[in-house]
């Protein structure tokens, strides 16, 4: 099913994303965590793909088992830095092969490993987008940042570029994960303006555990709440208080988010099956409505 035909309906909808293994030794135990979270039966799931290309086959198996075995639909992620056209052109017959039909288009960032011309034939992800939409076949979704990407100057030039993107054929975007919803109603506000009128899905990313915030904050560069910030203090010396405080928050998020007329929002569950279910549970009379 096409993510462009589940988003934007009048009712609250939840996604997540899960990883796949990084190495063929892992598959088994990865795989298992996925389809744990796809059990849940969310709206759809996203599968993300290493820069360089380095899960490509693993990202594609787990996103083929999730909707063989669950019938939930999948969007795989595919990013184009350090990709050839040519391998751009075999990973989506290879999608299109296993009955993938939703696509992320990202840039990626250049890995570590990779040792060649990071951005020789795709420089930007409106790129990657272009070359999807002439494949055709696929509804295909792209990155956004409510806090700026890294590489950007300033938000005015970062929406100027995302425009580019959706342009190019992007349909939906999904927003980096962000802690403090107002971020996220500015960001949006600002993206309208700039005529870029495709669903704008917010991504929460529920934090269980202290030792995760130094990791997301390097990774995303977003900005931790003060209000959030003593939750953590608070709780971070008992697990199980902290997993519950993190659930919570993220429950909030998604709350606040609805009653603001958000109807998807995309949860970074991290093949964590508990996380993602007790959020699920929180909200499962609202999700029904
Ligand atoms: P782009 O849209 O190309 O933007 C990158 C930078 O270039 C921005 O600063 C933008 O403003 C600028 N730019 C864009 N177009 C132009 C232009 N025409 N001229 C000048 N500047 C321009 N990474 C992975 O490796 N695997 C994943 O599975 C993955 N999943 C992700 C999912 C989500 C929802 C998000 C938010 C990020 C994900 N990432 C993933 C991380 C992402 O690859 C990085 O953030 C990367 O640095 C940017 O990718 P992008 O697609 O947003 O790039």
């Amino acid at each position: 099913m096409k993510i462009s035909s589940i988003v934007g309906k009048d009712k609250l909808t939840l996604s997540f994303e899960v990883f796949p293994p990084k190495t063929d030794s892992d598959f088994e135990k990865v795989k298992e965590a996925a389809f744990g979270v796809a059990a849940i039966k969310p709206a759809y799931i996203s599968v993300t793909y290493g820069a360089g290309g380095s899960t490509s086959t693993n990202t594609l198996a787990i996103a083929k088992g999730i909707q063989e075995k669950y019938g939930v639909a999948t969007i795989a992620h595919l990013t184009c830095v350090g990709a050839s056209k040519d391998s751009i052109i075999k990973s989506l017959s290879d999608m299109r092969d296993a009955g993938i039909e939703n696509v992320l288009a990202l840039r990626g960032d250049k890995p570590k490993w990779f040792d060649g011309e990071p951005f020789k034939e795709y420089k930007y992800a409106s790129e990657l987008v272009s070359t999807i939409k002439e494949f055709g076949g696929f509804s295909v979704g792209g990155a956004c940042y409510p806090e700026v990407h890294p590489d950007s100057a300033n938000r005015q030039e970062d929406i100027i570029n995302l425009k580019k993107k959706v342009d190019a054929g992007c349909e939906f975007l999904t927003t980096q994960m962000f802690f403090d919803n107002s971020v996220y109603y500015d960001f949006v506000e600002n993206v309208r303006k700039a005529g870029i009128d495709v669903p704008v899905i917010p991504g929460i990313m529920p934090i269980t555990r202290e030792s995760q915030i130094e990791n997301v904050i390097k990774l995303s560069g977003c900005k931790m709440p003060q209000q959030f910030i003593k939750i953590v203090d608070r709780f971070k010396e008992d697990k199980a208080s902290m997993k519950q405080a993190g659930i919570i928050y993220a429950t909030q998020q998604i709350l606040d988010l609805y009653a603001n007329g958000v109807k998807n929002v995309h949860v970074y569950s991290m093949n964590d099956s508990s996380v993602a279910g007790a959020i699920y549970n929180n909200l499962s009379d609202i999700l029904s409505m």
